[in-house]
């Protein structure tokens, strides 16, 4: 796994729960981070091609990104 980006993650150091909200607050706490992350993107890349099933990754939930992963299919 190439992680070169999490190097300079924002959420680094952040309890690692704020990313696993149980509440759409919390969902707005976590991506309140990722607003401000200069890796969003990568992020994002990774949980996509990794289909990681849980927590906001990129700025997106779970449901965000199984969206996103439809959106690319109808397009490919
Ligand atoms: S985008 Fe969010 S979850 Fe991803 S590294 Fe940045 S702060 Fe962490």
């Amino acid at each position: 796994m190439s992680a070169t980006w999490r190097k300079y993650a924002a959420c680094r150091g952040i309890d690692p729960e704020v990313f696993y909200p149980v509440s759409d607050d919390e969902v707005e706490d976590a991506k309140a981070v990722c607003d401000a992350c200069a890796v969003r993107e990568a992020c994002l890349e990774y949980a996509l091609a990794n289909r990681e099933r849980e927590g906001i990754w990129g700025g997106t939930t779970e449901r965000e990104r199984r969206r996103i992963h439809r959106q690319r299919r109808k397009s490919a």
